[in-house]
């Protein structure tokens, strides 16, 4: 018999770190671009996945020497290797008893706007015109995705930060989220009771380096049972700053064409001189705020699982002159 144990005990074993399993209905309402219902019709139940971003990726990128390990171990192959390869084997497992699974690695192209973190959530949740257009009436543009953070949310998986970084009480900021829609049912988890993790401490807006994440202005939903917000964050400042925006911390950005660069869009940023590993260059900020500036926080706060033997911030944080 497929229980919620036994799935968990398969994600674990193929690798996943953390795993929590929902309702579909938790996400009714969903704008039709994110309705798992386009997705899978039959779908019943959400699996939800968390897999750790290894704490040494972001070393190098905090003492101003390495930069290439967030990007590519920390970031790429986690979204376009590892999760495939645990998905397919959870996925075979659920099939060999009965049930239909469809994997959804964080990597999906072609679908709903903001997955890929582009524009602003009234822009995401409308269909693209330029992209492509509803096949029949009534039906959403096939660029159909379930936002995962909410869907991982609505699972049980843990709760969305005030920078609107997912957030679990194992690893806090620190993992990259996956799922699986199975018309199989289960005991479900419960949702996260908001403000679990994060205390809006507002680490995350002081190091953000492109002041991304505004304190006055705020998204709210429901989801499930739960009210939920996070600050609406600029999404031009950072898909540009996180791409190494910022001239006094990227140590790649040289000359004044460097400077035009980086500070471009993410399609740019990403094709130049940093050149793509696994499909994916740029992260280059190492998640100053939304990830490092948070996980230093909840670490010291004891308010996550994931412990160290040493404190991650060892010295004042680097900058430069810019060039
Ligand atoms: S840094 Fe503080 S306010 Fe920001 S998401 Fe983390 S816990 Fe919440």
């Amino acid at each position: 018999m497929l229980t919620a144990d036994k799935v968990k005990q398969i994600a674990r074993e193929a690798g996943a770190d953390i795993v929590a399993i929902g309702p579909v209905s938790r996400l009714e309402g969903a704008p039709k671009q994110y309705d798992a219902r386009y997705m899978l019709p039959s779908a019943k139940s959400i699996i939800a996945f968390g897999f750790r971003h290894a704490r040494g990726c972001f070393r190098g990128i905090e003492e101003g020497t390495f930069f290439s390990a967030y990007n590519t171990m920390g970031y790429a192959s986690i979204n376009y290797i590892y999760q495939p390869y645990v998905l397919c084997q959870v996925a075979r497992a659920i099939e060999d008893e009965g049930y239909d699974a469809l994997p959804l690695p964080n990597n999906f192209p072609w679908n709903a706007v903001n997955v890929g973190g582009q524009g602003t959530l009234e822009e995401s949740q409308k269909a693209n015109p330029g992209m492509s257009r509803p096949p029949a009436p009534g039906k959403p543009a096939p660029n159909v995705f379930i936002q995962l953070r909410i869907a991982c949310f609505a699972a049980g998986l843990g709760e969305i930060g005030f920078s609107k970084m997912f957030l679990s009480k194992q690893f806090g900021p620190r993992q990259r989220l996956a799922a699986i829609l199975t018309d199989a049912e289960f005991d479900y988890d419960e949702q996260y009771e908001p403000g679990t993790v994060c205390d809006k401490c507002m680490a995350c807006v002081h190091a953000c380096t492109g002041n991304a994440i505004p304190t006055d202005r705020m998204i709210k939903i429901r989801v499930g049972d739960r009210d939920v917000e996070w600050a609406d964050i600029d999404m031009k400042k950072c898909s540009t700053f996180f791409c190494g925006g910022a001239p006094e911390k990227n140590p790649f950005c040289t000359t004044e064409e460097d400077r035009e660069k980086f500070g471009a869009t993410v399609g740019v940023a990403q094709a130049h001189k940093c050149k793509p590993v696994y499909m994916y260059s740029r992260a280059l900020e190492g998640a100053a705020g939304c990830i490092r500036a948070c996980m230093i926080h909840l670490e010291e706060q004891g308010k996550i699982a994931s412990q160290f033997e040493n404190r991650f911030r060892k010295k004042k944080q680097w900058t430069m002159e810019t060039p």
